[in-house]
């Protein structure tokens, strides 16, 4: 199989990426983890910080990225969660709302430019101010546009695609626990047949019945599978010193806070949510697999498919 393409990666193996001093050692390290564990290339994410501290992050991984080859194969680009999302309760998740703020053109071209030439993905919520100009912004730099810890309508919505907005991250996710039966994000994005929809295939952000059912209203030719992961994927069950905090990466491979039962991150790694997504689905791996290979890869315009001379690692599975 062509190898995983993992568009939201926050941290691998112990390693988190929302760190100003990450060394070249670290980021390889994490690197290497996930071509472990079946991924052959990935978007290293920036979630919500201070924007300047985004841009001093993202120059910083460019450099390390820049500096050493395997990394060059591994990091194909960028995507940056924040900080133009929803600073309301249920929508920001583990995202600090004091650090949110409206986008402008100008920040998008500032991203851009620390960013580089590499694909680029953002996700923001449309219904913050000047988010129009600054998806049109986007779409002309090249950047790919998702919405996502958003409470946007449906207006908000078309307004975002017209301007050239084509995904949704991480859908069922960065939204409360209970709302409005009538009228809520995700009535609103099922009935948007244009969005190309982002899934956490771990069965537990996701619950297996809606999993199924977003499975058969959306066509899945639609979907990209991510970990999402941070620092604790890729490390046994236990207990580590992350993020300033002490969290438990539980047996379900989701991390909380010791004690508590909300998530505070997905410790999947992808070759699992290869497999969890077809154990949801009651299908073979073979069918889920381009969910997160080829469809995702193809969105963001990365190369993943086998051509004659180009290296491209490969998976492998033994069927016993
Ligand atoms: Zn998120």
């Amino acid at each position: 199989m062509p190898g995983i393409t993992d568009l939201q990666v926050n941290g691998f193996k112990g390693v988190d990426f929302q760190r100003d001093d990450i060394s070249p050692a670290e980021l390889c390290l994490a690197a290497m983890g996930l071509r472990q564990t079946g991924c052959s290339s990935f978007l290293a994410t920036l979630i919500t910080a201070p924007f300047q501290t985004i841009l001093h992050r993202l120059r910083h991984l460019k450099a390390l990225r820049a500096s050493d080859p395997f990394l060059r194969e591994m990091i194909a680009g960028w995507h940056v969660e924040g900080p133009f999302l929803s600073d309301k309760p249920g929508y920001h998740g583990a995202h600090d709302p004091s650090f949110m703020e409206d986008p402008s053109p100008a920040k998008i071209r500032a991203l851009r430019k620390a960013g580089g030439d590499l694909p680029m993905l953002l996700t923001l919520a449309p219904e913050r101010r000047g988010a129009e100009a600054s998806i049109r912004e986007a779409t002309r730099l090249g950047m790919g546009v998702s919405l996502g810890h958003t409470q946007a309508t449906t207006g908000q919505i078309e307004r975002a695609m017209d301007a050239g907005a084509t995904g949704f991250t991480h859908l069922g996710n960065g939204c409360p626990q209970s709302w409005d039966r009538h009228d809520n994000i995700l009535w609103r994005v099922l009935e948007q047949p244009g969005l190309r929809v982002g899934l956490i295939p771990d069965a537990i952000h996701v619950s297996p019945a809606l999993f199924r059912i977003l499975h058969r209203v959306i066509d899945p030719s639609r979907f990209w599978y991510v970990t999402d992961a941070m620092a604790a994927a890729g490390m046994a069950p236990g207990r580590y010193p992350l993020a300033g905090a002490e969290l438990e990466v539980g047996r379900d491979q989701v991390v909380r806070k010791p004690g508590s039962e909300l998530f505070a991150g997905s410790a999947l790694t992808p070759l699992d949510g290869v497999w969890r997504a077809a154990w949801m689905l009651g299908s073979t791996w073979q069918e889920t697999w381009p969910r997160f290979s080829t469809q995702p890869a193809e969105w963001m315009a990365l190369s993943n498919s086998l051509r004659p001379g180009a290296p491209r690692p490969v998976l492998v599975r033994e069927e016993k």
